[in-house]
């Protein structure tokens, strides 16, 4: 069931995917939820923004451990594909980028998040700076160490949030004393209306973005999140920073093509039972109206499964679509299989709950909530396997 159409991108440098996240042969056939992670989509995801994009490099946003679905098998997968720079939330997390990537570009989108900036330096890691407080945090220890510390400077165009205002950047008396300490690498500005392409506040973040910066100290300029990579150059700046994209994750209300998701969530049948028609089932009570066979799935909410899964989607074994009856519980949901040829159900399959054929979308759509609410929670909460 799992689309293949998409091209596996040339690999320029061994791929190495760390001893500890290969899944040990022992875990095998345990009758547990899965995440199934495909790098390989991963890596033809970057390749295709790679395509798309006019500005001088795509660069990885593996935040949140790569959005659930762990962050040193995305990260040896991208290197493998090529890219170079890394953005994460904080010094921790830029720390195990560095043990797997000694030459690669890291920003901290967090800024210091109450480090010191020494620890910074000591790493090699790029704090994206938030505050001004930040700023003349780190031009002090810079002067003090006698030289110019790498920095990133995230701007508030509008979102609010992080960086500094324009009140701030306005204020040219006071900043002018501190660039001398600084090595400004990036400008970094985020949309509020990234999903939006023709709201109105994505051109007035647009115009603050280069009114502003004419007379700051020259840098590469990064405002593109995976959707702006979509949209015409005059949005691309030099940097873009891609997150959902490369998971295969849609973020905008105007569907990117291309786009190749890589997880696959599924669990396995620890049991199947024949119930008659008025049996009421699960703490859903749901009841039957038919005589049915019912199988029941190691899965659950503690899994990151929304309840309204059960409401509004299907599952699917093999390429049968099943609905779940009586509810998600913990780690348990009940599927209907009476239409099933009982053939299909020998040897306890697997059913799978998301994957390319049965995308996360629909399924935030229906919570009302973003796509990477769910795949976080997914991945924090699921076994992962990875796929070369
Ligand atoms: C998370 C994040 C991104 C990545 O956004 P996607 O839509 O997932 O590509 C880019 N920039 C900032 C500041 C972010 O916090």
């Amino acid at each position: 069931m799992t689309p293949r159409s998409y091209q596996v991108a040339v690999l320029p440098h061994e791929l190495v995917i760390p001893d500890a996240f290969r899944p040990s042969p022992k875990v095998e056939g345990i009758a547990e939820a899965r995440l199934d992670v495909d790098l390989a989509a991963v890596r033809a995801n970057f390749a295709e923004m790679r395509r798309r994009f006019t500005g001088r490099s795509v660069t990885a946003v593996v935040k949140s451990d790569a959005y659930g679905l762990g962050l040193e098998p995305v990260v040896a997968s991208l290197l493998a594909a090529g890219c170079d720079t890394f953005w994460v939330d904080d010094l921790d997390e830029a720390l195990r980028v560095r043990a797997l990537a000694p030459a690669a570009t890291v920003y901290t989108l967090l800024g210091l998040a109450g480090r010191e900036p020494i620890a910074f330096r000591r790493a090699e890691v790029i704090p994206v700076l938030v505050s001004l407080a930040e700023m003349r945090a780190v031009a002090a220890f810079a002067a003090a160490a006698g030289i110019a510390v790498p920095v990133a400077i995230q701007i508030d165009t509008g979102l609010g949030r992080l960086g500094l205002t324009g009140e701030e950047l306005s204020d040219r008396a006071m900043l002018d004393p501190l660039w001398r300490h600084l090595d400004v690498k990036a400008w970094v500005s985020h949309l509020a209306a990234f999903d939006q392409p023709a709201d109105a506040r994505n051109d007035e973040q647009h115009h603050r973005l280069t009114q502003w910066l004419a007379g700051l100290p020259e840098a590469p300029v990064s405002l593109a999140s995976s959707s702006g990579v979509y949209w015409p150059s005059p949005w691309h700046f030099d940097i873009a920073r891609v997150g959902s994209a490369l998971y295969g994750v849609q973020t905008s209300r105007v569907w990117q093509d291309g786009l190749v998701p890589c997880y696959r969530l599924s669990g396995r049948i620890l049991r199947i039972a024949d119930y008659a028609a008025g049996r009421r089932l699960g703490y859903a009570g749901t009841e039957l109206t038919r005589a049915s066979r019912i199988a029941t799935v190691a899965i659950g909410y503690a899994n990151g499964l929304p309840q309204r899964f059960g409401q509004c989607l299907h599952a699917r074994i093999g390429d049968m679509l099943v609905e779940t009856v009586g509810g998600i519980a913990m780690n348990l949901t009940m599927v209907d299989v009476t239409d099933m040829d009982p053939r299909d159900l020998e040897g306890h399959p697997e059913v799978v709950f998301l994957d390319a054929g049965l995308p996360l979308e629909p399924l935030a759509q229906a919570c009302d909530c973003a796509p990477n609410t769910l795949l976080t929670a997914i991945g924090a909460g699921t076994r992962k396997v990875y796929n070369e």
